[in-house]
């Protein structure tokens, strides 16, 4: 259900859901946390409350984006996202990014082949998460969640979640030309492009050191009974997310 994030000592928990342990069925079955892929809303409903208590974290507080695949980022406060996470299910914002220093109030982003990424401070008093796709990468939304959270580069950590490999993300020639420019000729393969690679460059760009930055390498299209993917199954799939917060009373 969950891939846990090795945090260190710090207050904050990190960590990416996985489709397994939820009600849903059918193309998103089962732990389906998005709630624009066409599933029946109590069942998002329910794999939320699934994924809050199993993970530790506040369902009512819990912080969920409309993404629109931008750089704008949410400074969230200690209401968070106001009981919408499993109520109404409505994004709190149209972002696709999200930061925050309230303890208790987690951030979620969600993808389905995009990578999300979370990111914290070494000494647990603010964290960020991040939905990146490749639109989002190249309109800045890593950098921008970097800056958000008001603190000097060097003191963040960062991992990146499960998202679709180089093995099973071939694009157009003029996306492979924008992303070799930005972040490096070896983020493209043949006629791949490495989107974990790409991350781990826009991190490293805004100021993250490399030895902090954490890439999961499981791809979601070849792993099908871990992952929804969208380039796999098309648009009725469901979505996995990272989702990291930092602990109250910690
Ligand atoms: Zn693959």
């Amino acid at each position: 259900m969950v891939i846990e994030v090795d945090t260190g000592d710090t207050p904050v928990r990190a960590l990416f859901s996985t489709r397994e342990g939820g009600v849903s069925t059918g193309g998103h079955a089962s732990l389906n946390i998005g709630a624009t892929t066409g599933d029946h809303p109590d069942a998002v409903r329910a794999n939320r409350e699934v994924l809050a208590r199993a993970a530790g974290f506040d369902p009512l507080r819990a912080v969920v984006l409309t993404q629109v695949h931008g750089a704008d980022v949410l400074a969230a406060g200690a209401g968070g996202g106001a009981g919408t996470f499993a109520g109404s299910l409505e994004g709190v914002a149209e972002c696709d990014a999200a930061v925050t220093r309230a303890p208790g109030v987690a951030l979620l982003a969600m993808g389905a082949d995009c990578p999300v990424i979370a990111v914290w401070s070494d000494d647990g008093a603010v964290v960020a998460a991040a939905h990146a796709g490749w639109r989002g990468i190249v309109a800045g939304v890593v950098a921008a969640g970097v800056e958000a959270t008001g603190v000097a580069a060097a003191t963040l950590h960062a991992a990146v979640g499960p998202h679709v490999g180089p093995c099973c993300y071939p694009v157009d020639h003029g996306l492979r030309t924008v992303m070799a420019g930005a972040y490096g000729a070896d983020v493209v393969s043949g006629d791949a492009v490495d989107l974990g690679l790409a991350c781990r460059r826009a991190l490293e760009q805004a100021g993250v050191a490399p030895e902090r930055i954490h890439v999961e390498d499981a791809c979601t299209a070849c792993d099908r009974e871990r992952f929804f993917s969208y380039r796999r199954d098309g648009a009725a799939t469901g979505r996995q997310a990272a989702v990291v917060w930092i602990e109250e009373g910690a």
